[in-house]
């Protein structure tokens, strides 16, 4: 009855609210849904360098909020997710998609902003297979590279293994894909990538806990590889982003994790989601 009824209103384009965790917001560049593969807040202690230990005083005692979000871009009769989630018990995303109706063999290409584990790990099924049999995997040279000559990184080099005649390894500034473009956001990992559609940047992990970074760029999660750099991103995209309307949809932005950069009186910049209004709570 449910697949039924599912398979009915998905037929008929009608907003069909399957579980929480799922947000589609209609733009131009295509329909890009949000899938909240789990919960997360940051602890403050993960945070330092430049004001945040005046900034972390907001928040004694609390988690920064924070999500792990992926994107599935859906253009042209494709689906492309922007980063894979967790995986194992953590992940939720092969789960979401079908409650979106859609199953792993559809998803036609998957965009790495880098390789940690939270955003590789739902790329590999429970026994180490490819999770997304059917899709392209892109990931930048510099990554690539970096993760192939790791010690421990046996889940990347994994994924690397497994997708290997399905990989896409692309230079810095390149076409990935129609209408997207990668762009060199190294830092936070060594082949760190924005990617670009239209006035959307897909920032991957420029920013882990937005109430602290937003407000200061030079702070870091520990997480940031080579710090000097990962500030000096931080600072270039949330500038142009402010200064071009860009909508920055990030890794660990609060969930839905899509909203643009707004300057407050006192020069300080700040993140605003974008409303669910204009979007569907899930199809
Ligand atoms: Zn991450």
């Amino acid at each position: 009855m449910w697949k039924w009824l599912t398979a009915l209103c998905l037929a008929g384009g009608i907003a069909f609210a399957a579980e929480p965790g799922l947000t589609t917001f209609p733009f131009e560049e295509g329909e890009i849904t949000a899938i909240q593969d789990a919960p997360g807040g940051m602890n403050p202690a993960i945070f330092s360098g430049g004001s945040a230990e005046t900034l972390k005083q907001n928040w004694k005692g609390k988690n920064i909020p924070s999500s792990y979000n992926v994107f599935l871009i859906r253009k042209n009769g494709k689906r492309i997710l922007v980063d894979a989630g967790n995986g194992g018990r953590k992940g939720s995303l092969t789960g979401k998609l079908r409650a979106l109706g859609i199953a792993p063999e559809q998803i036609d290409a998957v965009l790495l902003t880098h390789m940690h584990g939270d955003h590789i790990g739902e790329l590999l099924t429970s026994d180490n297979k490819a999770a997304f049999p059917k899709a392209r995997i892109y990931v930048s040279e510099h990554e690539r590279g970096y993760w192939a000559k790791q010690k421990n990184a046996a889940m990347a080099q994994q994924v690397l293994r497994v997708y290997r005649k399905n990989l896409h390894v692309f230079p810095f500034q390149a076409a990935v894909l129609e209408g997207v473009a990668a762009r060199d956001a190294s830092g936070h990992t060594p082949g760190h990538t924005i990617f670009e559609l239209g006035k959307i940047r897909f920032i991957g992990d420029v920013i882990h806990g937005a109430a602290l970074q937003f407000p200061d760029p030079a702070v870091c999660a520990v997480y940031d590889m080579d710090r000097k750099s990962a500030v000096a991103v931080r600072r270039k995209v949330l500038k142009e982003a402010l200064d071009n309307g860009w909508i920055l949809a990030g890794g660990h932005l609060p969930y839905p994790g899509i909203g643009t950069v707004r300057k407050n009186a006192d020069g300080s910049m700040q993140f605003v989601p974008l409303r669910a209004a204009g979007a569907q709570r899930s199809r």
